[in-house]
């Protein structure tokens, strides 16, 4: 999708209203959509989405192998069980959406092809006016409502980020972003080399590696991954003895949570202990005599980056049958052939994949004023990384790192439907979250901890990303045991919601 060739707009004509508007029809806002129709069951909402369909990234990402990095029990959503196995394709995942689509009815709530711009508060009329453009005709939209939840995710989904190297202008070859993949894209025989070394890469490579004539990894720094079977034995066991669906994906989910919890936990109290595992089974899958420790062993400590999950090892088998390889070094400069590394290495190839990640998307591109006045996400402080000073009626969905994203999804639908009620029972019109008076000398840091998490495409967007405080009520603690317990028992009468 490039915005690019998106129609300029025209003057809307009409404008609608609603009670909730939801902003994207990804996993978040398709979840979010389930929720309203069981917990506010007499809110009228409708989902905006830029793309011509629902799924966001696994509608978006088309490039070969697509697939989840988490178990689809809790990559899935809690009211849904996932059937299959736990590591699932960009197709399941479109198509267990679409069942909850259809069994919910939620169609009629969509509006696809419109891509928000706009979004005007008014104290006046405590309301947001949204202005949309349909992508494929350039008509404007004009929507109105009371309450906006943004599920529009994380990155822009119309490209990825590519860094800029000497010389990429003079390779003859053809240079690709796995986000942007092109429909033509004949790699059959050719030699292949992807820059990047996480997820997509991981996927890639093993799903490439039997038709390319080889495919090379180049990575600056390694990166850990787990590997294992893509299954989950209790769930097998559990379904041969014809336990319902609806028990084994709970059952599982919490296995699931449990030792993800325990392993969490020893990356933070035994890091050394962990590094050497995740290495070790590395090193086994690759053999005695593999130079792990050049390619395979990172600087940071585990957890700081998402862990890659590689099923069934397939990434190691890449390497091992001889048609994948990995180089650890960095670009000095393109080539018309390929390119030039810093130990002064030549790597020709026929194509460039550049798996260099994300451009970090703060809301959707969408400019947002209040009362006439820009807003800068930058200048207020979220509330639990879900609510924003100074900003009345929104929330905002975003998921956890080391935990499936639709964990919080879940979580965060759960809040703002029981704030809505709230909201409602009180006869209030407005919620705006304000720092209490205990929390005015707090100090103000960046919206993620550098120690604790230090994904590339945070770090680069992190000066448009909202402060947090050093209290767990005005940041994203990325902790999703706590939360779970936490979101239900927040006190909705508490001094930092402020009503009108
Ligand atoms: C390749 C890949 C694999 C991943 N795998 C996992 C995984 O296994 N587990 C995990 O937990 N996380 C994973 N993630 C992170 C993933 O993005 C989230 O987990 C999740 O899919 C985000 O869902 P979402 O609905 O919040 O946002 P998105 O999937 O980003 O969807 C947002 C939607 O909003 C729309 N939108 C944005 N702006 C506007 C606008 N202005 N107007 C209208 N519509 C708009 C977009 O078009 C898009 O469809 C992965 C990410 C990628 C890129």
């Amino acid at each position: 999708m490039n915005d690019a060739a998106i129609p300029a707009s025209t003057t809307p004509v009409t404008t609608e209203h609603f009670d909730v508007l939801i902003v994207g029809a990804g996993i978040s806002g398709i979840g979010g959509a389930y929720h309203l129709t069981q917990q506010c069951p007499d809110r009228t909402f409708v989902v905006l989405e830029t793309q011509a369909g629902f799924g966001g990234t696994w509608i978006t990402h088309k490039y070969p192998g697509i697939r989840s990095d988490s178990d689809l029990h809790t990559f899935g959503y809690r009211f849904k069980p996932w059937r299959s196995a736990p590591i699932a394709s960009a197709e399941e995942i479109l198509h267990y959406m679409g069942e909850v689509i259809e069994e919910n009815d939620l169609a009629k709530h969509i509006r696809y092809r419109h891509r928000i711009d706009a979004a005007n508060w008014s104290s006046a009329d405590n309301r947001w006016t949204i202005d949309a453009r349909r992508t494929d005709t350039g008509e404007a939209a004009r929507f109105t409502a009371n309450f906006l939840w943004m599920c529009q995710g994380y990155y822009r989904h119309s490209e990825g980020y590519t860094p800029h190297w000497d010389g990429m202008e003079t390779y003859k070859g053809r240079i690709v972003h796995p986000q942007n993949w092109p429909d033509d894209l004949d790699y059959k025989g050719k030699n292949v080399l992807v820059i990047g070394s996480g997820a997509t890469a991981a996927t890639l490579i093993p799903a490439m590696a039997a038709d390319v004539g080889h495919i090379t990894m180049l990575q600056r720094s390694p990166t850990y991954f787990r590997s294992g079977r893509n299954a989950i034995e209790l769930a097998e066991e559990l379904r041969r003895l014809q336990v319902k669906e609806e028990w084994i994906h709970e059952i599982v989910r919490r296995k699931i949570l449990f030792e993800q919890d325990a392993f969490t936990r020893r990356t933070f109290d035994e890091p050394e202990a962990v590094r050497q595992e995740l290495i070790g089974s590395v090193q086994a899958l690759l053999g005695p005599d593999y130079d792990v420790a050049t390619h395979f062993t990172p600087k940071y400590r585990p957890w700081r980056q998402r862990l890659a999950f590689v099923p069934d090892g397939d990434l190691f088998a890449g390497i091992r049958s001889g048609k994948a390889s990995v180089v650890t070094d960095e670009i000095e400069r393109f080539t018309a052939t390929g390119v030039v590394l810093k130990s002064g290495r030549t790597l020709e190839a026929d194509i460039i994949i550049t798996a260099t990640g994300f451009n970090l998307c703060m809301l959707g591109d969408i400019d947002f004023v209040v009362d006439g006045r820009r807003l800068a996400f930058a200048d207020t402080v979220t509330y639990r990384g879900m609510m924003f000073t100074g900003v009345p009626n929104m929330a905002w969905v975003f998921g956890y790192f080391r935990a499936s994203w639709t964990l919080r999804a879940d979580l965060v639908a759960d809040f703002v439907c029981r704030l809505l009620n709230h909201m409602q029972a009180k006869g209030a019109h407005r919620v705006e979250v304000a720092l209490r008076p205990e929390d005015q000398d707090m100090k103000l840091l960046p919206w993620i901890d550098e120690e604790n998490f230090n994904a590339g495409y945070m770090l680069r967007g992190m000066h448009l990303l909202p402060k947090r405080g050093d209290k767990p009520e005005w940041a994203h603690t990325q902790d999703y045991w706590n939360e779970k317990d936490e979101f239900p028992a927040i006190d909705l009468d508490g001094a930092e919601f402020v009503y009108g």
